[in-house]
C-alpha cells in the first residue's frame, strides 16, 4: 500500500495539497507545528493510490510519497 509522510514542521498550512488529492484524503490536523500552524494529516490511508499529486503540489516539499 502506498504511504505518505508529512514533514510536520515544513508544512505552512496553505492547503494546496487538500485541493490536489483526487480522493480528498488530506485534512488539517489537530496539532500545531513549530510554525504555529496545524500540518495536514492523511485520513483513510487505505484509499491512497500513491499518485503523488499532493507531493507535487506542495510548495515546501513537505510531503513524501512511498510506493
Ligand atoms: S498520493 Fe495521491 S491519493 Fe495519496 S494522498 Fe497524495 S494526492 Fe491523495
Ligand atoms: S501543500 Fe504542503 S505546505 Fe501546503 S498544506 Fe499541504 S503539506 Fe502543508
Amino acid at each position: 500500500m502506498p504511504k505518505i509522510v508529512v514533514t510536520e514542521d515544513s508544512c505552512k498550512g496553505c492547503k494546496l495539497c487538500l485541493a490536489a488529492c483526487p480522493k480528498h484524503l488530506l485534512v488539517v490536523g489537530e496539532k500545531y507545528n513549530a510554525k504555529g500552524v496545524r500540518p495536514v494529516v492523511q485520513v483513510r490511508e487505505e484509499e491512497c493510490t500513491g499518485c503523488k499529486l499532493c507531493a507535487i503540489m506542495c510548495p515546501d516539499s513537505a510531503i513524501s510519497v512511498y510506493r
